[in-house]
Order: structure tokens, then sequence, then C-alpha cells
């Protein structure tokens, strides 16, 4: 659609960031525009505006700016997905599979409390390692997974795959 072509307007490729040979994806230029701001929330919102919906889990850190929003957006709480030692209170953690080596994600053991209905946003999914990660922990303190939630999704990676087949996927633009 027009909006979608606008947000894609938005977001640029920087080359050989954070490594050589890595395109990275850029959405700064996304959230420094008013009206692109409001409207990723806006289009965020959508898929999820008739749902019940306990929390939003953001992934650290990108995920963090507009999972906020559409937790406020919902009547939601919203509860942090973070790296490796940041978090001060009592947590479980994920250890997850990258081409070389591996990776970790936190949440606090009181983030979720049983039977929570809880959506899982990042700004992007390459692998999918991270979101697949993030369910884990949810699932592990008792969460229910009702959706995923990306700006973006690098299609060619098939991150999906790494994700359970009965729960939608929401990306904004593919990739
Ligand atoms: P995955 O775990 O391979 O799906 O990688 C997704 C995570 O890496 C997300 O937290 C993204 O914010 C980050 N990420 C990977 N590639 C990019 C990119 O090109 N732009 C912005 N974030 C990226």
């Amino acid at each position: 659609s027009k909006d979608i072509e606008v947000l894609r307007g938005h977001i640029r490729d920087i080359p050989d960031f954070p490594q050589k040979g890595i395109v990275f994806k850029d959405i700064t230029p996304l959230l420094k525009d008013p009206e692109t701001l409001i409207l990723t929330s806006r289009l965020l919102l959508d898929p999820f505006k008739d749902e019940k919906v306990d929390l939003v889990a953001g992934i650290e850190s990108r995920g963090f700016i507009f999972g906020t929003r559409l937790a406020t957006d919902l009547n939601a709480g919203f509860v942090p997905v973070r790296k490796p030692n940041k978090l001060p209170a009592q947590k479980i953690s994920v250890e997850y599979d990258l081409e070389y080596g591996t990776d970790q994600l936190e949440m606090h053991r009181d983030a979720i409390s049983e039977g929570d209905r809880v959506i899982i946003h990042d700004d992007l999914m390459a692998t999918g390692g991270s979101a697949k990660a993030a369910a884990e922990l949810i699932k592990e303190l008792g969460g229910v997974v009702i959706g995923y939630s990306f700006i973006l999704e690098l299609g060619f990676l098939n991150g999906r795959a790494k994700l359970e087949r009965e729960i939608p996927v929401h990306s904004l633009i593919e990739i």
C-alpha cells in the first residue's frame, strides 16, 4: 500500500555495518520524521487492535521504541527482553545460536504471570533467533505468546520457520 511505500522510503541501507559484508537496515530516518513515527505505531497496532493483550515484550534495544507505544495503544503493560547482565532483579536466561557463537536474552522472573497473553515486538526479524528465544522465555514463565510484531522482516532468511506455526507473525515490510 501507499503507507508501506512511505515507510520503505524512510529506511536506509548502511553497507558494512556492524561488519563487512552486512547491509544494515537503519530505521532512524523513520523515527526522526513525525509523520512516519506516528504512521508506524498506527500500522503496528492494526493487526492486534481487537485482541485481548496483557503485555508487550520488547526486545532490546530497538524493540523498546514502538513496543512501549504498542503496549499503551492496547492498554497492555510493557516488559523488556534484555541482553545479558542488564536486568537487576531475579531473572531467567536463554542461550541461542548465531552464525558464529551464541547469544543470550534475559527476562525478570516476575515479568509474566501465569496465562498472560503476550505480543513479542522487535524492529526487525532476521534469522528469527531472537524472537524464538524471547518466546521460550515467555513460555517458561507461563505466558502465552499470541503474536509477533516487526517493522521489517528479512524474508529471505526464513526466520518464520523457527517460530511456532500457529502463532501469527505481523511484519509491516518484507524484504
Ligand atoms: P535475528 O535474531 O537474527 O532475527 O536478528 C534480529 C535482531 O538483530 C533484532 O534485535 C534486530 O534489531 C537486530 N538486527 C539484525 N539485523 C538488523 C538490521 O539490518 N537492522 C536493524 N537491526 C538488525
